[in-house]
């Protein structure tokens, strides 16, 4: 663990840019996740029953693959100008 002095002087910064977040200026944090889901009764077998070999299949991809498939995560904080670029991404109909 740093000690608290190391921490002071370790400035934030965007994850995204790596740009530096001023301690007088707002930045925004962001917890963002996408779980695969799969409707297994619409695969008409029976015994597909786990995600991860599913996703597997369907895509020819690693279990790794696979498994970030299913779950993938990512939180953290952002500046302005990448706040603005994901909600963009997005799309206006995700602002609310
Ligand atoms: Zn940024």
């Amino acid at each position: 663990m740093p000690r608290a002095k190391e921490l002071r002087q370790d400035a934030r910064r965007c994850d995204h840019c790596s740009r530096e977040l001023p301690a007088s200026r707002p930045y925004y944090r962001f917890a963002l996740a996408i779980q695969g889901e799969l409707d297994v009764l619409a695969t008409g077998d029976a015994t597909a029953d786990d995600p991860h070999t599913i996703i597997a299949s369907a895509h020819d991809v690693s279990a790794e693959d696979a498994e970030a498939e299913v779950h993938w995560e990512k939180a953290g904080v952002l500046c302005g100008a990448c706040r603005r670029e994901l909600l963009g991404w997005l799309g206006e109909g995700w602002h609310h």
